[in-house]
């Protein structure tokens, strides 16, 4: 099946979507992009998503090309071309294309819009979570502005990469004081040994995930106490659970870090149940 992306106004088949070969996104990773998860055909956690965007646009003085309804009627039209009732929609809006130079390009310089929609199997998924998964932990490495959305995703993706030749699928990423920020590509949870939940402070060291918040809210309607601060591998290591959030893992358990079990090894029952209500509430 030809899968379609939108760049600039057109659907086009992916293969001949094209950008410039002086896009910013390309050369500076001038871009801020977006991920929502689609289940039975509904976008998840749909205006938290878009007013991180239009957040990470105003912080790198890009101009918000669209308006959130323009947004969803592209998205409704890709989805349907491609045909995905369960999957993802990924969004990345660049400065736009000028001759290479590190100053803001003239006022008037369009930004470049990208979409693209993927299928996935959501049962998949669900396997993956009723196992639990393995994380190893490494420098963070990334700048100091982790909170913008925006593509220069490089020591991300080394990390991840790290994480997955040892045998692991997510690298949590440690400070300078040994505090986990984050993961490569989620929220970092524990539940310690007092039964409350913790999770890093949304500072500028962490992405403020979407899920994370709507995990926070629910968490909090089930009763659990939720402390937003940082915390050690080591207290990591010894908490009752530890977990990941995500649009696209939505919130799965951690049952090792550095090849040391959470717990007793297995998936939390804490994790599992706020699991259940995130995607009962959705
Ligand atoms: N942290 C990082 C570095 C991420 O890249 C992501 C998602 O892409 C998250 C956290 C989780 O954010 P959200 O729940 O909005 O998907």
């Amino acid at each position: 099946m030809t899968r379609f992306a939108y760049v600039n106004g057109r659907y086009l088949p992916q293969n001949e979507a094209l950008i410039h070969i002086e896009d910013r996104g390309f050369q500076f990773a001038d871009a801020i992009y977006e991920v929502w998860s689609v289940r039975s055909g509904d976008l998840l956690d749909a205006d938290g998503h878009f007013g991180r965007l239009e957040r990470s646009l105003a912080e790198l003085r890009i101009t918000n090309p669209k308006s959130r309804v323009g947004y969803r009627l592209v998205i409704a039209e890709l989805l349907r071309r491609n045909r995905v009732r369960d999957g993802l929609v990924y969004l990345q809006i660049s400065r736009g294309r000028a001759r290479r130079d590190h100053a803001f390009p003239a006022a008037d310089t369009r930004p470049t819009v990208v979409m693209t929609a993927k299928r996935l199997d959501p049962a998949a998924a669900d396997r993956r979570a009723d196992h639990g998964v393995a994380v190893i932990t490494r420098p963070d490495e990334r700048w100091a502005r982790c909170d913008i959305k925006t593509v220069n995703l490089l020591p991300n993706v080394l990390a991840k990469q790290a994480a997955l030749e040892a045998g692991a699928a997510e690298a949590w990423l440690v400070d300078g004081a040994g505090k986990v920020t984050e993961g490569s590509s989620t929220n970092a949870w524990i539940l310690n040994a007092d039964g409350v939940l913790v999770t890093r402070q949304a500072d500028h060291a962490i992405l403020h995930g979407i899920t994370r918040s709507t995990i926070m809210n629910r968490a909090a309607a089930l009763g659990y106490r939720v402390e937003e601060r940082s915390f050690s591998v080591e207290e990591a290591q010894s908490a009752r659970e530890a977990f990941m959030t995500s649009a696209t893992t939505f919130v799965t358990s951690i049952t090792s870090i550095d090849g040391r079990p959470v717990g007793n090894g297995a998936p939390g029952s804490v994790a599992i149940a706020l699991r259940a209500a995130y995607l009962e509430s959705l």
